[in-house]
């Protein structure tokens, strides 16, 4: 990632949808976005850790979040049907969008892997920002400047032995942000882009690279400068990219 200096109210004013905002590169995100003055939806499954994020961004100062729990492995088109006529009442728009929850499953040959996990992964991983994104963008429109960012992987973008259901799902996330950038190019409000974190300090890093020291590792508030770089209006008109956040 190229220097970038964001302003300090960079966000200011922005409504910003957050998955997997409870822990890791999720949190990250949800911090530093309040911290630039948006107004951040934290969706994830554990309400307990959200809720923590919530009175961080609240203890700061920073604009009032908003708390949204939703399972992303079980949920059905009628619960993001919910998430938007609840989106739409409280912010009657959307300008950010960031897919970040993310499912790793188990590392093993694709010979030895478990149906039901790749199935999982699959799930949390790609159906799951496509039903957002898909329910969203109704209010994306809304907005005069909107950003959709998925999140991809090293590889998302070459695969390797063992990754099975998580590699094929962020190349998948891949297409999935090309065709909609593409379907979205003559539309200038809204953009669509990929961020591949690279390795960052996160208990899913840890859980895929047991033997790694972590703190050989950046943290998440440390590749923040892609994310915000694309949520806010610096990136205007940047769109179908697939950018590395290292
Ligand atoms: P973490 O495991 O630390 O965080 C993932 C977040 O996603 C958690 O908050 C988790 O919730 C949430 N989540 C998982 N499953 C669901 C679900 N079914 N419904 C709702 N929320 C869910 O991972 P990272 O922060 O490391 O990863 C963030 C993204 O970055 C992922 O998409 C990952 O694939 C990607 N990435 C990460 C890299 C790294 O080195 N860390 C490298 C490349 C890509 P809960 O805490 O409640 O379990």
């Amino acid at each position: 990632m190229m220097d970038y200096t964001p302003a300090p109210d960079l966000l200011k004013n922005r409504v910003i949808l957050i998955t997997g905002a409870g822990d890791g590169i999720g949190r990250a995100s949800a911090r530093t976005f309040a911290q630039h003055g948006a107004t951040v939806i934290l969706l994830g499954r554990t309400t307990r850790k959200l809720e923590a994020v919530y009175d961080e961004i609240e203890q700061a100062g920073y604009p009032q979040p908003a708390i949204y729990p939703m399972n992303l492995e079980g949920a059905s088109p009628k619960d993001y049907e919910d998430l938007v006529t609840t989106l739409d009442r409280e912010f009657g728009r959307l300008d950010g969008l960031l897919h970040n929850a993310g499912l790793l499953g188990a590392l093993a040959p694709i010979e030895n892997a478990d149906i039901n996990l790749w199935y999982k992964v699959i799930q949390v991983n790609l159906n799951a920002p496509f039903l957002l994104t898909r329910a969203c963008l109704g209010l994306l429109k809304k907005s005069t400047d909107a950003s959709i960012v998925f999140t991809s992987s090293s590889v998302g973008r070459k695969g390797r032995a063992y990754w099975g259901a998580y590699s094929a799902s962020k190349f998948a996330v891949e297409g999935l942000m090309q065709t909609l950038a593409d379907e979205l190019a003559a539309n200038t409000a809204i953009r669509v882009n990929s961020i591949n974190p690279g390795a960052t300090r996160t208990a899913m890093r840890a859980a895929a690279f047991p033997a790694e020291d972590p703190n050989t590792l950046k943290t998440a508030e440390e590749i923040m400068s892609v994310y915000l770089y694309l949520m806010g209006a610096d990136s205007l008109g940047v769109t179908g990219q697939a950018l590395n956040a290292q």
